[in-house]
Protein backbone atom coordinates (compact mmCIF):
# COMPACT_ATOMS: atom_id res chain seq x y z
CA UNK A 1 0.00 0.00 0.00
CA UNK A 2 2.99 2.25 0.62
CA UNK A 3 4.20 2.26 -2.77
CA UNK A 4 1.39 1.75 -4.94
CA UNK A 5 -1.29 4.27 -6.68
CA UNK A 6 -4.18 5.26 -4.81
CA UNK A 7 -5.97 3.35 -7.90
CA UNK A 8 -3.45 0.37 -7.66
CA UNK A 9 -4.19 0.47 -3.66
CA UNK A 10 -8.00 0.61 -4.15
CA UNK A 11 -7.71 -2.52 -6.26
CA UNK A 12 -5.91 -4.37 -3.85
CA UNK A 13 -7.78 -3.66 -0.85
CA UNK A 14 -11.24 -4.67 -2.42
CA UNK A 15 -9.52 -7.81 -3.45
CA UNK A 16 -7.88 -8.65 -0.23
CA UNK A 17 -11.15 -8.05 1.14
CA UNK A 18 -12.96 -9.91 -1.15
CA UNK A 19 -10.62 -12.42 -1.11
CA UNK A 20 -11.05 -12.91 2.89
CA UNK A 21 -14.89 -13.04 2.32
CA UNK A 22 -14.45 -16.10 -0.39
CA UNK A 23 -12.62 -18.06 2.08
CA UNK A 24 -14.69 -17.68 4.86
CA UNK A 25 -17.71 -18.32 3.34
CA UNK A 26 -17.80 -21.48 1.80
CA UNK A 27 -20.15 -23.04 4.72
CA UNK A 28 -23.20 -21.92 5.82
CA UNK A 29 -22.82 -20.15 9.23
CA UNK A 30 -26.55 -21.24 10.68
CA UNK A 31 -26.62 -24.82 8.67
CA UNK A 32 -23.07 -26.04 7.43
CA UNK A 33 -24.19 -26.44 4.20
CA UNK A 34 -21.65 -25.74 1.10
CA UNK A 35 -22.77 -22.17 -0.22
CA UNK A 36 -22.97 -21.14 -3.64
CA UNK A 37 -22.20 -17.70 -5.43
CA UNK A 38 -25.61 -15.81 -6.21
CA UNK A 39 -24.85 -14.83 -10.02
CA UNK A 40 -26.52 -11.26 -9.94
CA UNK A 41 -25.11 -10.15 -6.19
CA UNK A 42 -21.52 -10.14 -4.93
CA UNK A 43 -22.95 -12.47 -2.28
CA UNK A 44 -22.65 -16.42 -1.09
CA UNK A 45 -26.20 -18.17 -0.54
CA UNK A 46 -26.90 -21.49 1.67
CA UNK A 47 -29.14 -23.17 -0.98
CA UNK A 48 -30.54 -25.29 2.29
CA UNK A 49 -31.59 -22.26 4.03
CA UNK A 50 -31.61 -19.56 2.36
CA UNK A 51 -28.82 -17.49 4.51
CA UNK A 52 -26.91 -14.82 2.74
CA UNK A 53 -23.36 -13.68 3.29
CA UNK A 54 -22.00 -10.39 1.77
CA UNK A 55 -18.54 -9.19 2.09
CA UNK A 56 -17.90 -8.25 5.41
CA UNK A 57 -16.78 -5.34 6.76
CA UNK A 58 -16.34 -4.09 10.25
CA UNK A 59 -15.82 -0.87 11.53
CA UNK A 60 -13.32 0.46 13.63
CA UNK A 61 -12.49 4.23 15.30
CA UNK A 62 -9.69 5.60 15.04
CA UNK A 63 -9.26 9.31 16.48
CA UNK A 64 -6.72 11.95 17.54
CA UNK A 65 -7.60 12.85 21.21
CA UNK A 66 -6.25 16.83 21.08
CA UNK A 67 -5.83 19.64 24.57
CA UNK A 68 -5.62 23.04 23.46
CA UNK A 69 -2.61 22.90 20.55
CA UNK A 70 -1.17 19.76 21.82
CA UNK A 71 -2.45 16.06 20.74
CA UNK A 72 -2.61 12.69 22.58
CA UNK A 73 -0.32 10.03 20.26
CA UNK A 74 0.86 6.40 21.57
CA UNK A 75 3.40 3.90 20.76
CA UNK A 76 0.98 -0.02 20.06
CA UNK A 77 2.52 -3.18 21.59
CA UNK A 78 2.33 -4.62 17.79
CA UNK A 79 5.31 -2.27 16.69
CA UNK A 80 7.27 -3.06 19.50
CA UNK A 81 10.93 -2.42 17.65
CA UNK A 82 9.19 0.62 15.83
CA UNK A 83 9.36 4.27 16.99
CA UNK A 84 6.37 5.06 15.49
CA UNK A 85 4.09 6.73 17.84
CA UNK A 86 0.33 6.99 16.16
CA UNK A 87 -3.55 7.17 17.51
CA UNK A 88 -5.61 5.25 19.69
CA UNK A 89 -8.09 3.18 17.36
CA UNK A 90 -10.00 0.10 18.06
CA UNK A 91 -13.28 -2.32 16.98
CA UNK A 92 -16.70 -0.92 17.27
CA UNK A 93 -19.00 -3.24 19.47
CA UNK A 94 -21.63 -4.95 18.73
CA UNK A 95 -24.48 -2.50 19.83
CA UNK A 96 -22.35 0.38 20.38
CA UNK A 97 -22.61 3.76 19.09
CA UNK A 98 -19.22 5.56 17.12
CA UNK A 99 -19.22 8.05 20.12
CA UNK A 100 -19.57 5.26 22.53
CA UNK A 101 -16.80 3.51 20.83
CA UNK A 102 -14.56 6.51 20.54
CA UNK A 103 -15.05 7.21 24.31
CA UNK A 104 -14.67 3.71 25.16
CA UNK A 105 -11.51 2.56 23.50
CA UNK A 106 -9.53 5.90 25.11
CA UNK A 107 -10.66 5.03 28.22
CA UNK A 108 -9.13 1.73 27.94
CA UNK A 109 -6.05 2.28 26.25
CA UNK A 110 -5.30 5.15 27.84
CA UNK A 111 -7.72 6.33 31.08
CA UNK A 112 -8.74 9.82 29.55
CA UNK A 113 -11.96 10.85 29.73
CA UNK A 114 -12.96 12.92 26.05
CA UNK A 115 -15.75 14.77 24.65
CA UNK A 116 -18.15 14.66 21.66
CA UNK A 117 -16.26 13.38 18.56
CA UNK A 118 -15.74 15.21 15.42
CA UNK A 119 -16.09 12.98 12.05
CA UNK A 120 -13.00 13.46 9.62
CA UNK A 121 -12.64 11.13 6.84
CA UNK A 122 -12.48 7.17 6.64
CA UNK A 123 -10.53 4.44 4.97
CA UNK A 124 -10.75 0.77 4.14
CA UNK A 125 -8.18 -0.86 5.55
CA UNK A 126 -7.89 -4.32 4.95
CA UNK A 127 -6.17 -6.75 7.46
CA UNK A 128 -8.97 -8.01 7.17
CA UNK A 129 -11.62 -6.28 6.30
CA UNK A 130 -11.94 -2.90 8.75
CA UNK A 131 -13.04 0.29 7.59
CA UNK A 132 -11.63 3.03 9.91
CA UNK A 133 -13.34 5.49 10.74
CA UNK A 134 -11.32 9.19 11.91
CA UNK A 135 -12.50 11.64 14.42
CA UNK A 136 -11.09 14.58 16.13
CA UNK A 137 -12.15 14.58 20.06
CA UNK A 138 -11.14 16.83 22.42
CA UNK A 139 -9.64 15.67 26.03
CA UNK A 140 -11.76 16.31 29.05
CA UNK A 141 -10.08 15.35 32.05
CA UNK A 142 -7.15 12.73 32.93
CA UNK A 143 -3.85 11.86 32.14
CA UNK A 144 -2.49 9.37 29.79
CA UNK A 145 -1.72 5.92 31.58
CA UNK A 146 -1.35 3.18 28.66
CA UNK A 147 -2.69 -0.14 29.68
CA UNK A 148 0.60 -2.11 29.01
CA UNK A 149 -1.18 -4.09 27.13
CA UNK A 150 -1.88 -2.93 23.59
CA UNK A 151 -0.12 0.52 24.43
CA UNK A 152 3.15 1.27 26.04
CA UNK A 153 3.51 4.90 25.70
CA UNK A 154 1.54 7.90 25.56
CA UNK A 155 2.48 11.55 25.42
CA UNK A 156 1.39 15.03 23.92
CA UNK A 157 2.63 16.45 21.28
CA UNK A 158 3.11 19.95 19.58
CA UNK A 159 3.39 20.67 16.22
CA UNK A 160 7.18 21.23 17.04
CA UNK A 161 7.79 18.66 18.90
CA UNK A 162 5.83 15.92 17.04
CA UNK A 163 7.84 12.12 17.14
CA UNK A 164 8.00 9.38 14.37
CA UNK A 165 5.02 9.71 13.01
CA UNK A 166 3.09 7.10 10.65
CA UNK A 167 2.97 6.44 7.00
CA UNK A 168 1.80 9.40 4.93
CA UNK A 169 -1.07 7.33 3.22
CA UNK A 170 -2.45 6.13 6.34
CA UNK A 171 -5.82 7.57 8.21
CA UNK A 172 -3.78 8.54 11.43
CA UNK A 173 -1.03 10.64 9.52
CA UNK A 174 -4.39 12.22 7.73
CA UNK A 175 -6.00 12.75 11.20
CA UNK A 176 -2.57 14.26 12.61
CA UNK A 177 -2.38 16.47 9.22
CA UNK A 178 -5.96 17.92 9.65
CA UNK A 179 -5.41 18.77 13.18
CA UNK A 180 -2.72 20.65 12.55
CA UNK A 181 -3.63 22.10 8.88
CA UNK A 182 -0.66 21.13 7.81
CA UNK A 183 -0.37 19.70 4.33
CA UNK A 184 3.18 19.25 4.74
CA UNK A 185 2.96 16.82 7.84
ZN1 LIG B 1 -27.82 -22.71 5.70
Amino acid sequence: MAEASPDQAKAAVRAAELAAWQRDHQFCGACGTPTRRREDQVAFECPSCQAEFWPRVTPAVIMVVYRGDEILLARHTRSKTSAVYSCLAGFVEAGETLEEAVAREVEEEVGITVGHPVYVKSQAWPFPHALMLGFLVPWVSGEPVPDGLEIVDARWFRRDNLPELPLPLSIARNLIREFFHDPSL
